[in-house]
């Protein structure tokens, strides 16, 4: 299985389900530590995102990413907006343009962990956070790590998600004790501990929906 172009809009779409349907569990993490918005924030950026698709012809899986990121950028106010429209940007000018890529392996496993790599690198560019400060990046990061170890193991791409998808959630739980030393959240000092990052929630969720596109 390669990333090709449907699988790109298949996990765009899974994406906007899942945060349809888990908009209410980041709103309630976001009113405990932040402003309440993170779920109504990614429901508008993403169905702003399908829209977008919506009779675009995409040269292939990146130009779909990068339409992706360029709407969010444009459509969600707050931190993640940007964050995560950078980070599509980035995961789609990454991806190998299959009219030049080795047509033998246009976009396998090793090729899709550079690229969500490239995404991270961009948040992390964006924000300035580290690992440790209960942001984005601490479900990001080891979802990256557990993605490029599976696929330097040979593993398939919806093995690799799998495994991605696996290390994402455990990156968000543990967020729970973290205090919090990037954005709003940061605000409230000791008080943001105990309770688990919207963002790297959503970021679970993002992992979790490339699993299953891959997966099906
Ligand atoms: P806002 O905080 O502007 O209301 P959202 O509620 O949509 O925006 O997003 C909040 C999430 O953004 C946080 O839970 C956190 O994970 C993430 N975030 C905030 N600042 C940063 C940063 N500098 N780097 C990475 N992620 C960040
Ligand atoms: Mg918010």
């Amino acid at each position: 299985m390669d990333f090709d172009t449907p699988l790109a809009e298949a996990w765009v779409r899974a994406i906007a389900a899942a945060v349809e349907k888990e908009q209410g569990r980041l709103t309630e993490l976001d009113s405990a530590i932040g402003d309440g918005d993170h779920g109504s924030n990614l429901r508008r950026g993403f169905s702003a995102a399908l829209a977008a698709l919506d009779g675009l012809r995409p040269a292939g899986p990146g130009a779909v990413l990068t339409k992706v990121g360029s709407t969010l950028i444009s459509k969600v106010g707050g931190a993640s907006g940007p964050l995560y429209g950078k980070a599509f940007r980035a995961i789609g000018a990454a991806l190998p343009d299959p009219a030049l890529a080795d047509p033998t392996d246009p976009a396998g496993p090793a090729a899709v962990a550079e690229a969500l790599a490239a995404g991270l690198d961009a948040v992390r560019t964006l924000g300035k956070a580290v690992p440790g400060d209960k942001t984005i990046v601490d479900a990001y990061t080891p979802a990256v790590a557990a993605f490029r170890a599976a696929a330097g193991a040979g593993a398939t791409l919806p093995e690799a998600a799998a495994a991605a998808a696996e290390a994402a959630d455990q990156g968000a739980r543990d967020t729970v004790p973290l205090q919090a030393r990037k954005g709003r959240a940061s605000y409230l000092g000791e008080r943001s501990i105990g309770h688990q990052d919207p963002g790297a929630t959503s970021t679970a969720l993002l992992f979790r929906a490339l699993a299953d596109v891959t997966a099906s």
